[in-house]
């Protein structure tokens, strides 16, 4: 029967905003790469959370080290220290090999802090005249929801009837390292992009870009701001996305699986003569840093050490973008784009929209996401076993076929 989640997904459409168009699946359990639905029906998830559940669903070591802090204390505010704080911000540091850490909660938050920081730093250290500082953004750019990110996206839908929008920003084309040359000028302040571009459909910069904004940003003392919410921790074979053209950006923000699916954590990570312009009372939050997050914060990072998951991504990575590629030659599939366990797939629209390859995706029990109309994103938490990918591509090509 189909009753519970018919039932479901109606009150939900009464009672709550329509600013998603969810699959019509009700979730109610989930372990490792599967999640189990309302009727008891498993499914493959694909998704990942968009990218926040990289060490899989009820992750054992996470799922602890959130219990034993929930006995514990869970919230303190930042009027007080707690006792894993310090550890957090120190070992996030040290994962980034920078200084310092400002935790919030949520990727947009964490966007918004890099911006204030970005701001605060042309000011104070780098001399911008007081209300002029700019700073140079991507089309097609995700950075989050807030009225400020909004104000610099490209995305109509993302942008609609939200005016007045914050100015201070300037847009040139992802991936031109020309146009952010001419973009950049004395009241540059920061260079804001992703390494690769996720909700735009996992767009991977021509070779040489990132490295290319490395040196432009250096010499004209520019800060590049990495948003590495989406492509960071493991997602891309490396900790870093930035780290396949061996960029050290000026500051990283990240999120998503920071916080390990389990709590919001976000944070941004940068030198002390970057995150040392703060100073009391300047900016916060309630949440940010609170014991829970950096709990599990810190189970995340020490997974991270290992280097294990970076590997899986790496080495399975390679596999899914070898059987993909054969899509492309059969015509089933225009484009494929991505690094790691992270492709961005063209569906041929002969083959239907990427709304109807999700949904039929879905009937044979996988969970994927389109995104743009034709295009599907493929995001497994790193933890899939090859045969369950393997699984999972079946399912596609079987979809592809009709
Ligand atoms: N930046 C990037 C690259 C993202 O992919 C996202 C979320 O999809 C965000 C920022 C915003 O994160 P949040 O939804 O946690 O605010």
């Amino acid at each position: 029967s189909t009753e519970r989640s018919t039932a479901a997904i109606s009150a939900a459409e009464a009672h709550s905003a329509h600013n998603y168009h969810p699959l019509p699946v009700v979730i109610t359990s989930a372990e490792g790469a599967w999640m189990t639905d309302v009727e008891g029906r498993r499914y493959l998830d694909l998704l990942a959370g968009y990218s926040a559940l990289n060490f899989g669903h009820g992750n054992r070591r996470l799922i602890d080290a959130a219990k034993a802090q929930l006995e514990r204390v869970t919230l303190t505010s930042r009027a007080f220290h707690h006792d894993r704080f310090a550890e957090f911000c120190t070992e996030l540091a040290a994962l980034c090999g920078k200084d310092m850490v400002l935790p919030m909660n949520t990727g947009a938050e964490a966007i918004e802090t890099a911006v204030k920081t970005a701001r605060k730093w042309g000011y104070r250290v780098k001399g911008v005249p007081d209300g002029k500082a700019k700073i140079v953004v991507a089309d097609n750019n995700f950075h989050g929801r807030t009225t400020t990110i909004i104000s610099f996206s490209t995305d109509p839908e993302a942008r609609a009837d939200y005016g007045p929008y914050t100015p201070g920003f300037e847009i040139v084309p992802y991936g031109d390292l020309a146009a952010l040359s001419a973009a950049v000028d004395e009241h540059t302040v920061a260079v804001l992009l992703e390494p690769i571009q996720g909700e735009a459909g996992v767009l991977v910069p021509p070779a040489g870009y990132l490295a290319g904004v490395r040196r432009l940003t250096a010499e004209r003392n520019v800060l590049f701001i990495a948003d590495e919410i989406q492509s960071g921790l493991g997602r891309t074979g490396r900790t870093f996305a930035c780290e396949h053209e061996d960029v050290v950006p000026d500051m990283y923000v990240l999120g998503k699986a920071l916080g390990g699916g389990v709590v919001p954590v976000s944070a941004v990570v940068a030198s002390s003569e970057v995150l040392g312009v703060f100073r009391p009372g300047e900016h916060g939050s309630t949440f940010g840093g609170n014991p829970l997050a950096c709990a599990v914060a810190l189970e995340v990072i020490a997974i991270l050490r290992t280097g294990e998951y970076q590997e899986r991504a790496a080495e399975l990575g390679e596999h899914l973008h070898r059987e993909l590629g054969l899509l492309v030659g059969e015509g089933a599939v225009d484009a494929v784009r991505g690094r790691g366990l992270w492709a961005g797939v063209d569906i041929a629209p002969s083959r239907g929209t990427g709304r109807d390859v999700s949904e039929r995706l879905l009937e044979r029990g996988v969970l994927v996401k389109d995104t743009h109309g034709s295009t599907i994103r493929i995001a497994p938490p790193l933890v899939i076993s090859k045969e369950d990918l393997d699984w999972g591509l079946d399912q596609l090509r079987a979809v592809l076929a009709g």
